[in-house]
């Protein structure tokens, strides 16, 4: 009887409310349903990080058994060094950025860090000594501070500044009414690709773990903007165990290895250098990219 009483634009917003709110059930619901495909082993102990050495042994993976993704994939990232992965998309890039946090299992091979296999330490663990900058990042309902500060318990907002003042993302947050209390994602503020990248850029910083992980992680960043971040990235990532997927080749030159990856498969490894005497697929990309780079901005080319 009371339902006879509520004034049709009231139903209307309820309707909307439920709605939204069913969208992101649908989330949660797709993040549990993966959590549960990995688990805990039982007795599994905290993961103990010394220097992280990242390995991967013969892994193999496919996320549909009859599609195998990657096939006897062998690296190593030593303690504190960057190994830099390259190739066209769908080669399985991200994919290894997604096995390292532990998304999937490995389906053959292992993973270890320190000698420890990732299947066999707590996901928390784990987690805790991982940062990544993923291709695209999904932002939590909530502040921008809650945002950046996610991944490092009891930071203070001087910190989650710092942290965004190198990411670049500070002077945009604070052009906001609200500032670091603006609340964003699919009922907040929605950012742009490049605001979201640098937002999850300064979580990252701000975790400052031992492990990173930047999977293209400045790709919708305008060139001026990437360039900065860049260097920033470099900074943080100095002395420690580091992966970088790329899609701009100068972000690669340093890198201690240079692994070039194609339908799942290493088809080129070693330095910049190497990698250029061979005259092989590295070498052909670095040619195309420099040529459109010369294109677009040729007085930028004496500082690459
Ligand atoms: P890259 O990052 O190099 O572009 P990915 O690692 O994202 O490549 O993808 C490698 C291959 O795996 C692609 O063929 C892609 O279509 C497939 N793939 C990626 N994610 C999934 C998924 N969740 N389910 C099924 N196939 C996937
Ligand atoms: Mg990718």
């Amino acid at each position: 009887l009371i339902q006879l009483y509520i004034p049709m634009n009231f139903l209307g917003v309820l309707y909307r409310e439920v709605k939204q709110s069913l969208a992101d059930l649908d989330k949660m619901f797709a993040l549990l349903e993966r959590e549960r495909e990995v688990a805990d082993a039982p007795g599994a102990r905290d993961l103990q990080v010394a220097g992280a050495t990242l390995r991967f042994e013969d892994v193999g993976f496919a996320y549909d058994p009859s599609r195998p993704i990657l096939q006897g994939l062998s690296f190593e990232v030593p303690a504190g060094q960057t190994v830099a992965v390259v190739g066209p998309s769908g080669a399985g890039k991200s994919t290894l950025a997604r096995l390292i946090y532990r998304f999937y299992d490995v389906q053959a091979g292992r993973i270890t860090i320190d000698g420890q296999d990732i299947a066999h330490v707590t996901q928390d663990s784990l987690r805790r000594s991982i940062g990544i900058v993923p291709q695209d990042t999904v932002l939590f309902n909530d502040t921008i501070e809650y945002n950046i500060a996610y991944g490092r318990a009891g930071a203070t907002r001087a910190q989650v500044e710092a942290a965004a003042k190198a990411a670049h993302i500070h002077d945009f947050i604070v052009a906001q009414p609200l500032g670091y209390d603006t609340v964003v994602g699919e009922r907040g503020l929605k950012l742009s690709g490049g605001e979201k990248q640098r937002v999850a850029i300064a979580r990252t910083l701000l975790k400052d773990p031992p492990i990173m992980i930047f999977d293209e992680a400045t790709s919708a960043l305008d060139s001026a903007n990437e360039r900065a971040i860049q260097a920033e990235l470099k900074n943080a990532s100095r002395g420690k165990t580091t992966l970088v997927i790329a899609h701009r080749l100068s972000t690669v030159v340093d890198a201690h290895e240079i692994l070039v990856m194609e339908a799942g498969h290493i088809v080129e490894r070693g330095s910049h250098a190497v990698l250029l005497a061979q005259g092989g697929r590295y070498a052909r990309m670095w040619q195309l990219q420099h040529a459109a780079q010369d294109r677009r901005e040729p007085h930028a080319l004496s500082s690459t």
